[in-house]
């Protein structure tokens, strides 16, 4: 059975850091490129509540960093270094090596080194810090939305929610329709390309982890304004525009979550530089609505201007 320190040095140290010092010592080292604010977030994945306890640990290691590394692509800023906190039952190396082999393979795509943790024993859990650059001034944080602007998003909502419906066994999802789905909502791809690119286009932005309805509320809470929203340009996924169950697409495509595509407002004197790195990085980019003056809520409107009631207005940890 290998030892703590065995499983660290065997699966979670890579040579030649650039980080001044990294795994080993009782702290890292970080050298910020000169000028630059850090950008600081955490996210936690419980089995059993944020994935199926026995998930595969290839996709379990790519999905726990993206979903933090979709924190640093919202606020616009530049991936760095990773701490991963990770509690085990046991020391099983061929779960542990696959678990490392995910990770790393989405650590390397955006050049994030693991520069340290914590290792313990006890029910699977992962922890994990990344530490991103972002230039002073030059955040996408959440209260910088204002009435006029366009409201942007990248991708569709919607896929991973389906997903789940179907492995909960609320539709039966079949063909490439389910192979999308199960992608997505096991590996995600944080927009971290896009963040970057909307540094000085975007006014405020979100990724979508909880709901399209719910982070919306997010942005328009912290900036103290409304947004209108036009159902029919909401955009679909293959798999959501065929599934004959249209109350659970629904539900799936503005409450659904776990779709981290980002969300973000935008003048309307920018649409063009922003079509513009859509198709730089072929990517969707969909105008699905407009921030307006008025209390933080959405109005979801049907094409003939219809009020539409949201089923749900997202996932809510404590509801
Ligand atoms: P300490 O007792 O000082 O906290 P640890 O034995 O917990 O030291 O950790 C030793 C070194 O290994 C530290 O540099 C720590 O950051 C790193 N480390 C521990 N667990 C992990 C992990 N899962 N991934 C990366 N680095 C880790
Ligand atoms: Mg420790």
């Amino acid at each position: 059975m290998a030892s703590e320190s065995e499983i660290i040095r065997k699966y979670f140290t890579r040579p030649e850091p650039s980080a001044v010092l990294g795994v080993g010592d009782d702290c890292a080292l970080l050298a910020p490129k000169p000028g630059m604010m850090l950008a600081v977030s955490t996210d936690m994945l419980l089995a059993g509540r944020h994935f199926f306890p026995g998930t595969d640990p290839g996709r379990l290691g790519h999905k726990a960093l993206a979903v933090n590394l979709s924190d640093l692509a919202a606020m616009g800023a530049d991936p760095r270094w990773a701490l991963l906190a990770i509690a085990l039952p046991d020391a099983d190396e061929e779960w542990i090596a696959a678990f490392a082999k995910g990770f790393f393979a989405l650590a390397e795509r955006f050049r994030v080194e693991l520069i340290g943790g914590d290792t313990t024993k006890g029910p699977l859990a992962i922890s994990i810090t990344v530490i991103g650059e972002v230039p002073p001034g030059l955040a996408l944080r959440r209260d910088g939305a204002l009435a006029g602007d366009d409201v942007w998003l990248s991708g569709a909502t919607g896929e991973a929610a389906l997903a789940l419906a179907h492995l909960k066994g609320r539709v039966e999802l079949e063909g490439e329709a389910r192979e999308a789905c199960l992608e997505r909502l096991h590996t995600p791809e944080p927009q971290i390309e896009l963040g970057g690119r909307l540094r000085g286009l975007a006014r405020s932005a979100i990724d979508v982890s909880d709901g399209l309805l719910a982070d919306l509320g997010h942005i328009l809470e912290a900036s103290g304004v409304g947004a209108e929203l036009a159902w029919e340009s909401l955009p679909r996924a293959r798999a959501i525009a065929g599934c004959a169950d249209a109350t659970l697409t629904a539900e799936c495509l503005l409450s659904g979550g776990d779709d981290y595509e980002l969300l973000f407002t935008a003048p309307p004197s920018k649409r063009a530089e922003i079509e513009a790195v859509g198709r730089d990085l072929a990517l969707s980019l969909t105008r699905i609505g407009t921030a307006v003056a008025g209390e933080p809520v959405v109005a979801l409107r049907d094409a003939r201007g219809e009020l539409i009631a949201a089923p749900r207005t997202g996932f809510d940890h404590f509801a």
